[in-house]
Order: C-alpha cells, then sequence, then structure tokens
C-alpha cells in the first residue's frame, strides 16, 4: 500500500504545526499558500499558546524544548489596573 499524501491549505500556525506532526510520524505533506510572502499583510506579536492547546500541539509534534528555548514563561499572565490603582483584569 502506497503511503498517504497530505495537502494542507494555509501556512497559518495550525497549517505548519499539522505538517510538522505529520512529518514526525513519517508522513509526506504538501502546504499550499495563498500570501506571497510574509510581508503580504500585517503580522501579530507575541504567540499565545496555553497548556492544553497549543503547547501540547508543539508536543506532538516534537518542538516543545525549542518552545521553551524562545518563549517568555509568564508571558501569559496579564494585568490591567486602573490610574486608581485599582485592578481592572488579572489573568494567569
Ligand atoms: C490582526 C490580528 C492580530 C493577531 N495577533 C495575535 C497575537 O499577537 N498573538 C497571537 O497569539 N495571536 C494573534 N492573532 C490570532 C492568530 O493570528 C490566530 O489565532 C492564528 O493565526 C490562527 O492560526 P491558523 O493557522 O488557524 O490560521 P491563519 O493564521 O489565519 O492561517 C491561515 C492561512 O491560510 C492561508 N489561506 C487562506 N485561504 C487559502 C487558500 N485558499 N489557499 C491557500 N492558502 C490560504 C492564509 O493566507 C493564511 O496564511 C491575531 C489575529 C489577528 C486577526
Amino acid at each position: 500500500m502506497s503511503t498517504p499524501r497530505f495537502a494542507i491549505i494555509g501556512a497559518g500556525p495550525g497549517g505548519l504545526t499539522l505538517a510538522r506532526i505529520l512529518q514526525h510520524n513519517g508522513m509526506q505533506c504538501t502546504i499550499f499558500e495563498l500570501d506571497q510572502n510574509r510581508s503580504t499583510r500585517d503580522q501579530g506579536a507575541i504567540v499565545d499558546l496555553h497548556r492544553q492547546m497549543g503547547q501540547l500541539a508543539l508536543r506532538e509534534a516534537g518542538l516543545f524544548d525549542d518552545f521553551q528555548e524562545h518563549s517568555l514563561p509568564g508571558a501569559e499572565a496579564m494585568k490591567l489596573i486602573k490610574s486608581d490603582g485599582r485592578v481592572f483584569w488579572d489573568e494567569e
């Protein structure tokens, strides 16, 4: 039986992570991306990856060590404080 091949539409974080997981498991894939290059449109800032979602996918992709090396620990925590000192938003 021949090895299945996969076409992935879109080279966003989802498509790239899926491609990596497929490759990690010995499967071939081709990514098709509409944008010409990374400057085609504005990019976001720090990637916000949660433990039970994005980070789990990176573990499956064998990229978690690289993620830890380049991530900012605790960057997911956010606190908004009003000008009078009261905490408006506190998220860990
Ligand atoms: C303005 C903005 C700012 C953001 N900032 C942040 C941030 O700072 N931090 C953060 O963590 N998240 C941010 N996000 C959210 C983040 O972008 C998404 O959660 C993430 O990109 C989703 O990944 P994805 O792979 O599912 O989709 P996408 O990143 O949207 O990737 C889909 C890709 O598919 C391509 N595509 C679409 N149609 C086709 C087609 N027919 N053929 C080929 N290719 C196609 C698109 O060009 C795109 O590259 C932001 C979102 C927006 C809109």
